[in-house]
C-alpha cells in the first residue's frame, strides 16, 4: 500500500508514521529526514538546503523529487510506503502521479492550537530522530542516548513561516486528494495510541475499496 501522509507541521505525522511502519511492515519515506541528512554534509549544496530548511521555507521540488525517486528505488519499498512531508504543493502532487500510484491520502487533522503549543516545546533526537516534547520529557539525551536539540525550524520565528507555507502551498492538497476519492480524514487525539487507530480504521475502509 502507497499512502501519503498530509497534515499541518507539528500535527505528529513522523509519530504515527512510526507506528504504521511497525503495524503495516512497510517503510516510511520523511523528505524531511532526507533533506536533514544532505543538510548535514557540510557541502555547499547542503549548506544551502539547510539555510532554507532553517528559514520554514520550501526547498526545491526538483531538488527533493530527486531524492525521492532514489529513496523510492530501494529495495525496501516495494511492497509499498508511507511518505511524510511530501507531495508539498499540488505540483508535487501532480508530479508524484508520474512515479506512483497512491492508495490512500491520510489527512491528520489537529486543532492549530494544540499544534502550537506542540511545536514550541518540540526537540528531536540528533541520532534516530526521535521527537519529544521539552515539557513532559525532562531528561538531557534521547532513549537512545542521542543529543537532543531544538530543530532551526522548530524556533519561533520559522514556526510561523512553515505555518504559512503550510496554509498557502501544501492545505489544497486536502481537496486535491478528496476529489480524487483517496482521502481519509484522521482525527488528531492527545493520545498517539488513539490517533494510530483512527488512522488504522481510515485505512481499513481504503483496502475494502480498493
Ligand atoms: P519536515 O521534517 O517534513 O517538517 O520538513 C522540514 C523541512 O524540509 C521543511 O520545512 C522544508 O523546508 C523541507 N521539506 C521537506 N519536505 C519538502 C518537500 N516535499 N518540498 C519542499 N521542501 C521540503
Amino acid at each position: 500500500m502507497k499512502i501519503v501522509l498530509l497534515g499541518a507541521p507539528g500535527s505528529g505525522k513522523g509519530t504515527l508514521a512510526g507506528k504504521l511502519v511497525d503495524e503495516l511492515n512497510i517503510p516510511t519515506i520523511s523528505t524531511g529526514d532526507l533533506l536533514r541528512k544532505t543538510a548535514a554534509s557540510g557541502t555547499e549544496f547542503g549548506n544551502k538546503i539547510k539555510e532554507t530548511m532553517a528559514s520554514g521555507g520550501l526547498v526545491s521540488t526538483e531538488t527533493v523529487l530527486e531524492m525521492l525517486k532514489a529513496r523510492l528505488g530501494e529495495s525496501d519499498t516495494k511492497n509499498g510506503y508511507i511518505l511524510d512531508g511530501f507531495p508539498r504543493t499540488i505540483e508535487q502532487a501532480q508530479l508524484l502521479e508520474n512515479i506512483a500510484d497512491i492508495d490512500a491520502c491520510l489527512y491528520l487533522d489537529v486543532d492549530k492550537d494544540v499544534i502550537v503549543d506542540r511545536l514550541s516545546g518540540r526537540i528531536t533526537c540528533r541520532d534516530c530522530g526521535k521527537i519529544y516534547n521539552s515539557k513532559t520529557y525532562k531528561e538531557t539525551t534521547c532513549e537512545c542516548g542521542g543529543e537532543l536539540y531544538v530543530r532551526d525550524d522548530d524556533k519561533p520565528e520559522a514556526i510561523a513561516i512553515r505555518f504559512e507555507t503550510y496554509e498557502k502551498n501544501t492545505k489544497p492538497l486536502i481537496k486535491y486528494y478528496q476529489d480524487k476519492g483517496i482521502l481519509k480524514t484522521v482525527k488528531g487525539m492527545d493520545d498517539p495510541m488513539d490517533t494510530f487507530k483512527n488512522a488504522i480504521d481510515a485505512l481499513d475502509c481504503a483496502q475494502k475499496e480498493n
